[in-house]
């Protein structure tokens, strides 16, 4: 049953393969060849792409690389693309570790983290997206006013990361522990599908927005 689930993903796969990027490797100080040059933003974990695909289209003058490490899911979002007749939104179909094995020093313009999978196992921090070395490793791809926006409504991990954004000596730009109940900043967010359906049962949404020193 699974190869055959597999076997018929990868099917479904070649139809998109104007938007795939098969080896991300071989892209890194390329990206501007499929950008055009246009500023690059970057997603890890784009779900179904409710919030990548609401972004490109409001931002048609930027470039968005949506990565997902899962398969299944990440078929939604790029279904949501071609719907939209988006011309300005990529995929990844991998998990991202180092993105400077992906991106060169200063491609990116800035990252977006949402509802990253908080692995409540202590020994699991080194994989959580807020981990230090992934924060450090964001800002050596991104140019020296590239920002790491990141929304979660879950608490724990959303203050363990704050202190890990303290701990790597970046600076603060922006946050809120309940973005919804602030009208200003509420104003030009974009509802992912967890935050959605988090906020929907009372969870409040937290984020902050990271910049250098
Ligand atoms: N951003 C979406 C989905 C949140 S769930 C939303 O807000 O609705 C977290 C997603 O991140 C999952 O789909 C998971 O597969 C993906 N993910 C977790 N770690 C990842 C990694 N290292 N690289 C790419 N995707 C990852």
């Amino acid at each position: 049953m699974r190869q055959r689930k597999l076997r018929n993903l990868d099917t479904r796969y070649e139809a998109f393969s104007d938007i795939l990027i098969d080896d991300p490797a071989a892209m890194r100080g390329r990206w501007s060849e499929r950008s055009g040059g246009a500023p690059l933003y970057i997603e890890i974990g784009c779900g179904k792409g409710k919030f990548i695909s609401e972004l490109a289209a409001r931002e048609p003058e930027h470039f968005f690389v949506a990565i997902e490490g899962n398969k299944s899911v990440m078929m939604r979002a790029m279904e949501k693309i071609r719907d939209g007749g988006l011309k300005n939104v990529i995929f990844i179909p991998e998990h991202a570790g180092d993105l400077s094995e992906w991106f060169a020093e200063g491609e990116a313009d800035g990252i977006y983290l949402n509802f990253s999978d908080p692995l409540p196992k202590n020994y699991w921090y080194k994989r959580r997206l807020t981990y230090r070395d992934r924060l450090k490793s964001y800002f050596r791809v991104m140019k020296p006013e590239g920002t790491v926006t990141f929304k979660t409504d879950n608490t724990d991990l959303f203050e363990w990361s704050v202190l890990e954004v303290i701990a790597s000596d970046l600076k603060i730009l922006d946050i809120t522990r309940d973005l919804h109940a602030d009208p200003e900043r509420n104003a030009d967010n974009i509802e992912t599908e967890y935050e959605a359906k988090y906020s929907g049962f009372g969870e409040k949404i937290k984020r902050i927005i990271v910049g250098r020193r």
